[in-house]
């Protein structure tokens, strides 16, 4: 399979993709990457910055995951917000993940800059919020981090004023976010796959993972060859599966599935929203859209917790759009796909150690965009020795689902179809 058989707006106009090997025979090398997505294309980067031999193993194709699927909104802070984290880790702590969040951010854009990857960087999400309490949770929120983070990138727009910037309907106020961005994500992603190559990155694909194990080293084995190396660095999020059963309990995989819209009018466009900013809401299970180059609106909604995506994924996303625009009722959808990320108990990332020679970082929550290229960087200190940053977040606890891996909780299942369904009703 490859990016161009995902039926996305994305691989429709990302660039021709290199194509590289898939893995024969044997290899040797300092640090193996399973994953060629945001975190292990980052943290193939960073190592090679440090002097690191690297080795990438991906089982599909370059950004065939999450990474190459995503609705491209590149938020600030973390997934979990600020005062769920001082309650967790308390306030200095808070304060720390807070600044690796906008450092997460600055990461991205420093990255695009450096490597100068042709993205379609923007700056700007509006959040709206589709409930009163959550408008009021929005306005606490910009005061919360106004005192206690000094962060003043955060403007509240009150339910009147709404209508100037957005003609979705529904919503009790908004929250523009002027230190946010939103990219290409596919395009981004296959920018660090050819700085990482630049760098001297050694690159396979359809090379799939099936097992390891440890003696003096690590050796990773794929059907048609193995690697030898000193560190292995699983980078593989929703799709890790069964690969390393000691941390698979701490993320669970969900589907969520997003669709492109015919390129409207340059008056619609501007009308859904004016600034040309990401927007996304409050509920449970996020809405979250923002307009292509090609003025399509690029809308996500909806998600699964089944392993098979629903056959008709426009048909599956057209609803959530159209309560928020009823105004594109006779508007054609040219794309729909979905993609597969993993999400925590808590909506915090699971960074940690599975060995002393076994790395992993997962369960972004749909924030995965800074904070995945950021745990990149993070295992890079990890590995080189300089761990404190990498400690920061891996000391944030991470609770395991119970039952273990893919769809054995249905429980939990049952938990977040309830939360669901709440946003539906109201
Ligand atoms: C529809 C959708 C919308 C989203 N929207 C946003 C958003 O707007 N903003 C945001 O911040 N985040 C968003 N996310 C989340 C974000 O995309 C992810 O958190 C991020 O891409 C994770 O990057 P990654 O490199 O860890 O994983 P991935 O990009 O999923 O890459 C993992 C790779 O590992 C490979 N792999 C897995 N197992 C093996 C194996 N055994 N052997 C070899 N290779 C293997 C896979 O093939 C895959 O390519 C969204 C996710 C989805 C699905």
């Amino acid at each position: 399979m490859s990016t161009a058989s995902v039926d996305s707006w994305y691989a429709a106009t990302a660039p021709a993709q290199t194509e590289h090997p898939a893995l024969a025979g044997s290899a040797r090398t300092d640090v193996c990457i399973v994953g060629g997505g945001y975190t292990g294309l980052s943290a193939a980067i960073h190592l090679r910055k440090r002097g690191f031999e690297v080795t990438v193993l991906e089982g599909e194709r370059l950004g065939w995951g999450a990474s190459g699927r995503n609705g491209g909104h590149v938020g600030t802070g973390q997934r979990a917000d600020q005062e769920t984290l001082e309650a967790l880790v308390g306030l200095e702590q808070a304060k720390a993940l807070w600044s690796l969040g906008l450092e997460a951010v600055d990461l991205v854009c420093e990255l695009i800059d450096e490597f100068a990857i042709a993205c379609d960087l923007k700056i700007g999400n509006l959040d709206v919020a589709a409930t009163p309490k959550a408008a009021r949770e929005l306005r606490e929120e910009v005061d919360h981090l106004a005192e206690n983070y000094d962060f003043n990138a955060l403007r509240y727009v009150e339910k009147t004023d709404l209508g100037e910037l957005t003609s979705a309907q529904g919503m009790h106020g908004g929250l523009v976010n002027s230190a946010a961005r939103h990219l290409h994500p596919l395009q981004y992603c296959l920018g660090l796959a050819r700085a990482a190559e630049k760098l001297g990155v050694t690159i396979f694909e359809n090379s799939r993972v099936n097992h390891y194990e440890e003696k003096d080293g690590v050796r990773v084995h794929c059907e048609g060859g193995h690697v030898d190396c000193d560190h292995l660095l699983l980078a593989c999020n929703g799709y890790l599966g069964k690969l390393e059963p000691r941390v698979a309990g701490q993320i669970m995989p969900i589907n969520n599935y997003m669709l492109a819209t015919e390129p409207l009018d340059e008056a619609t466009a501007r009308r859904l929203i004016r600034d040309d900013t990401s927007m996304s809401d409050t509920r449970f299970v996020i809405n979250y859209w923002r307009l292509s180059e090609d003025r399509r609106l690029l809308f996500g909604g909806g998600e699964s917790y089944r392993a098979r995506f629903p056959s008709d994924i426009k048909a599956f996303v057209r609803p959530y759009m159209l309560k928020i625009y009823p105004e594109l009722k006779d508007t054609r959808i040219d794309y729909g796909w979905g993609g597969t990320l993993a999400i925590t108990m808590n909506r915090m990332p699971a960074l940690g150690r599975a060995s002393p020679r076994i790395f992993y970082a997962h369960g972004y929550s749909g924030h995965g965009v800074p904070i995945a290229t950021l745990s990149g960087k993070l295992l890079a200190e990890a590995i080189a020795g300089t761990a404190e940053r990498f400690d920061v977040m891996a000391r944030v606890p991470s609770p395991r689902f119970p039952g273990g891996t893919l769809l054995r909780w249905p429980g939990l299942v049952a938990g977040m179809l309830y939360y669901a369904l709440r946003d539906r009703l109201g």
